[in-house]
């Protein structure tokens, strides 16, 4: 079957979604398409590892409503290849599809264990939360490998839900590499104290699944049993189809202030787009739901006709138990930290540094300084670090 369109979206994630609601918006009449190889309609993301285990959201509730947009929704393909020559796509079950614009929203896929099974998940879409929760009963035994966000929140919401949780990650702590020692010190207590097992320094090597349960093999030669284990081991930018349509492709996909790629009809907008952030002064990746919106919006204007230069900075949260904070910026362990504690790993704000400029801010159970955290970063500098002690406000 053929199909054509005004504009063709290609990935069916949060940016994806942003991306068809910005175009509709600018133009009332254009036909868009959506391809996504998920069965599910786009859906928000952060929820899976957060508000689905509070009861705070439901599965039916996270949809984006991308219909009302009245974009076609292609669901369960996958396009395979991508002809920018000839404005064509095709996708896995023969069908081809011509476009006049396009958005490339294929997003990341996880990094994978060593072994597979129903108890055994990449946690990453909708489908792993389901297969996930059924596992997850009272008293089962969960092992969380990986320290980072998805390891982090899914143990606290795994212990939420009464599971006994082991946690198994290469680093010398939870979000190592990411928190100032202190922090990352504390935070490691704090999830012991609540009941969470913290194997550090070590990987998962092997491992086996059957109907009962999973063996992991980890580095130090110890095996762990468990009911099932769940993993968050990072992602790897799915930028297949853009290789394969030969658009300029560099950690990501590489994309102008305007979210155009090295093709004039095809934008890129999410976890796999490369761009330059004009207060960091480089080009980064970025891999939160934020800049998926953001981006996805960004890149639906200009592609309609109405953008103009993507600045945003990389903005992101996290709740860990009853702790919670927003982000701007780099949150990187190897800059030089300025801590401001107001309470001691309860309430303050971290200063990332690097060449007398600030590159990032940790906001600590501070809220409502998004846009000064965001001022801070945009500044030339340079900055003395002792003049950052209550720079920011804890109390909004
Ligand atoms: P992540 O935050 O990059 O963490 C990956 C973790 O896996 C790190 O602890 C890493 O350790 C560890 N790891 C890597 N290889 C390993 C191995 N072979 N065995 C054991 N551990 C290994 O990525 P994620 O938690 O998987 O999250 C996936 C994506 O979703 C990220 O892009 C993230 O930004 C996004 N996400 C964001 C949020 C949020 O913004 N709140 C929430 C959920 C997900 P080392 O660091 O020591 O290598």
């Amino acid at each position: 079957m053929e199909h054509a369109y005004d504009y063709l979206i290609i990935g069916g994630g949060m940016a994806g979604d942003a991306a068809a609601k910005a175009i509709r918006a600018a133009d009332a009449s254009a036909s868009i398409g959506l391809v996504s190889a998920e069965t599910s309609p786009p859906y928000e993301r952060p929820p899976l590892s957060k508000a689905l285990w509070k009861g705070d959201k439901s599965l039916e509730s996270i949809d984006l409503g991308t219909a009302a947009t009245g974009a076609q929704l292609h669901l369960g393909r996958r396009v395979q290849t991508l002809d920018p020559a000839t404005r064509r796509a095709s996708d896995d079950q023969g069908d081809e599809y011509r476009y006049g614009r396009l958005l490339l929203a294929t997003g990341a896929a996880p990094r994978q264990l060593p072994f597979a099974g129903d108890r055994v998940i990449d946690f990453r879409t909708a489908d792993d939360y389901r297969r996930l929760r059924r596992h997850a009963v009272a008293g089962a035994h969960i092992a969380v490998v990986g320290g980072g966000f998805i390891g982090s929140e899914l143990a606290a919401s795994l212990c939420g839900a009464g599971c006994k949780v082991t946690m198994i990650f290469p680093g010398a702590s939870i979000g190592s590499g990411r928190y100032p020692p202190t922090l990352a010190t504390f935070l490691d207590d704090y999830y012991r104290v609540r009941g969470v097992q913290l194997l550090s320094g070590v990987k998962v090597v092997d491992g086996s699944a059957g109907e009962d349960g999973v063996e992991l093999g980890l580095s130090d030669g110890r095996r762990l049993r468990a009911d099932a284990v769940v993993a968050g081991l990072g992602v790897t930018p799915d930028i297949a189809l853009a290789t394969q349509a030969g658009l300029t492709v560099e950690d990501g996909v590489v994309v102008d202030a305007q979210l155009r790629t090295s093709d004039p009809h095809i934008w890129a907008a999410g976890d796999m787009a490369n761009f330059f952030n004009p207060s960091l002064g480089r080009r980064l990746r970025v891999e939160h739901e934020n800049a998926a919106v953001d981006m996805g919006a960004h890149a639906g204007r200009a592609m309609a006709g109405a953008g103009g230069d993507y600045a945003t900075l990389p903005y992101f949260y996290s709740d860990l138990f009853d702790l919670g904070y927003e982000a701007v910026g780099l949150l990187d362990a190897r800059l030089q930290q300025v801590e401001d504690w107001s309470e001691p790993h309860r309430k303050g704000v971290v200063y990332y540094l690097d060449g007398g400029r600030v590159r990032g801010v940790l906001l600590w159970n501070v809220w409502g300084q998004v846009d000064a955290a965001r001022e801070l970063i945009a500044q030339a500098g340079p900055v003395d670090a002792d003049s950052l002690h209550g720079c920011i406000p804890h109390d909004g």
